[in-house]
């Protein structure tokens, strides 16, 4: 029941072929099966209890939080993340420490924010950006009403997602989904290694394409936090069989990943299902297995080049 839940338009679709390559995987699934899939799979949640009002804190240090919740019919996980910490400011030898900066963003908008605002306002913290991994319908369902209610939160995309994001009202309506159109000048636009600030964290953005031209995984490096939208989940990888979806730019995506310097305790927080850390992944993700090999590979080819080159 569990593994069903969280599918949807995420997951790679079929349990039992975690157990093969993901390249095996694809590419023979029409989009009308894609669509069966994920109408079965809503039909799972929605005889689950989606209907709690908490938001669960899933991590916490002395200067950042960050707290969840699955969202909408597909159970997609949204997160806010939020800075603790107080902004640090040098003159010369003296750091001076301001107000704590208390601002927070969104990482994907599935839902009404009013959840996520009422926890926000309770903890002091204000939402100053929404990030978002891609214009899938379950990941902007709230997107309009998240504009609406927070108008100085800049909202951020990938810029080959543009299409996705507009589309996201006709896709929705496949699977009875109500989704209010978002205007792409009402978007900021970003690219592969751009870095978003909130208060001191800092979100590196790394374009994975493969599920969606315009998906973007969002890397936290100074705590080892891993936004991984619906690229990367616990035991398996996304779907690549929705419209926008490509096999080997997925395993491209994860190669890039791989290549990442990302610790053992580095934890992923994917766009449906439970949380898990990169050690975990590294050991037990069978989908995992030829990325890493690769990215070890063109990791030592490139320590060979700069060897040479000094
Ligand atoms: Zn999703
Ligand atoms: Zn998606």
């Amino acid at each position: 029941m569990l593994r069903l839940l969280h599918a949807g338009l995420c997951r790679s679709p079929a349990s039992v072929s975690a157990l093969r390559p993901a390249h095996t995987l694809v590419g023979v699934r029409t989009l009308s099966q894609a669509v069966r899939d994920v109408r079965a799979q809503m039909s799972e949640v929605a005889q689950s209890t989606l209907k709690s009002t908490q938001l669960n804190v899933l991590f916490e240090s002395a200067d950042v939080v960050v707290a969840g919740r699955p969202t909408g019919a597909l159970a997609m996980n949204q997160y806010m993340v939020a800075c603790k910490a107080r902004a640090r400011a040098r003159h010369g030898s003296l750091i001076f420490f301001s107000q704590h900066t208390k601002q927070a963003c969104f990482i994907d908008a599935g839902e009404s924010p009013s959840i996520f605002g009422h926890w926000a306002a309770t903890n002091g913290f204000s939402l100053s950006k929404v990030l978002l991994t891609h214009g899938h319908p379950d990941h902007v369902a709230g997107l309009r009403e998240t504009i609406d209610t927070f108008p100085q939160a800049d909202v951020y995309l990938h810029e080959e997602d543009q299409a996705t994001l507009s589309e996201a009202p006709e896709f929705g309506k496949t699977f009875d989904l109500t989704i209010y159109p978002v205007y792409w000048d009402e978007v900021q636009s970003i690219s592969d290694g751009d870095v978003l600030q909130v208060g001191n964290l800092r979100f590196e953005c790394l374009h994975t394409p493969g599920h969606c031209a315009g998906h973007v995984c969002f890397y936290e490096r100074q705590h080892q936090l891993f936004f991984a939208g619906d690229t990367l989940f616990k035991d398996t990888v996304g779907r690549t069989d929705l419209p926008g979806g490509n096999r080997d730019q997925m395993h491209q995506s994860l190669v890039y990943i791989m290549s990442q310097e990302l610790q053992d305790n580095c934890v992923i927080f994917p766009g449906h299902m439970a949380t898990t850390t990169f050690g975990r992944e590294r050991r037990f993700n069978l989908f995992l297995k030829r990325p890493i090999a690769q990215a070890k590979r063109l990791i030592a080819a490139m320590a060979s080049q700069q060897a040479q080159a000094q």
